[in-house]
């Protein structure tokens, strides 16, 4: 199935457009890449599990996700895979379904040409927005980085692949204890944002002073960001 046609049904099954659409896809895509993931990894990228569930769903029926359940064997304290719960549990042998030994989790995993069909279409739209003429411009920039100031309005963020507010500072917390980690996604949640930076400033051991933020950010931008979008400017 194209991407194109894939949007198309999963924005009607969710009675969205096909913009806002392929933006849960991508940031699906963005967020899990190849891991295998539980639904509740999404929980702070602002999906809906009911907008997931369907996304899912149809991504398994067109075949460009797989849905595997992990479980945990309490008789050897290991954890493995398994496709469907009328498999046998590897280390003690019982069928996972009829089991009370045995913690199971639904859990999934894009298929690469998923990865790969969301890569291309992105790299597409972004072409869309750099017309030919820019694209000059776009090269005679790239060669005197070191001298302009880009001014970007709000719309830019999605095409170019840049983390939007949330998404960046979901990432800064790797400073903050268990307990101000809680705190800190729930004033994100909110959309305090300005609130959030405040309390990094204030409990973070790693952002505590503005300059080391900004360079936190500034580096979080380069390095995860940049070199996909430097591919697809290419
Ligand atoms: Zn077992």
């Amino acid at each position: 199935m194209s991407l194109t046609k894939l949007i198309h049904t999963v924005s009607i099954k969710l009675q969205k457009s096909e913009e806002e659409t392929f933006e849960q896809l991508n940031t699906l895509a963005e967020v899990v890449k190849e891991e295998i993931f539980p639904k509740n990894r999404l929980t702070h990228y602002n999906m809906e599990m009911e907008t997931l569930h369907i996304i899912l769903t149809e991504l398994i029926r067109s075949d460009l996700a797989s849905k595997y359940f992990a479980y945990d064997c309490e008789a050897k304290d290991s954890i493995d895979y398994v496709i469907t719960l009328d498999d046998q549990c590897k280390y003690c042998g019982e069928v996972l379904k009829d089991s009370k030994r045995h913690i199971t989790r639904e859990m999934f995993k894009l298929n690469s040409n998923f990865l790969q069909l969301i890569a291309e279409y992105r790299s597409t739209q972004l072409k869309k927005y750099l017309m030919d003429e820019y694209r000059d411009n776009l090269e005679k920039l790239k060669n005197r980085t070191q001298k302009i100031v880009p001014f970007l309005g709000a719309g830019v963020s999605i095409p170019l692949n840049l983390p939007n507010w949330k998404d960046l500072l979901l990432e800064l917390d790797k400073g903050l204890t268990d307990i101000d980690k809680k705190k800190y996604r729930e004033i994100i949640e909110q959309g305090d944002f300005l609130k959030a930076l405040s309390f990094l400033k204030k409990y973070s051991t790693m952002y505590r002073k503005e300059d080391v933020l900004k360079r936190g950010i500034k580096d979080l931008i380069t390095t995860r960001y940049r070199k996909e979008n430097d591919d697809d400017v290419k």
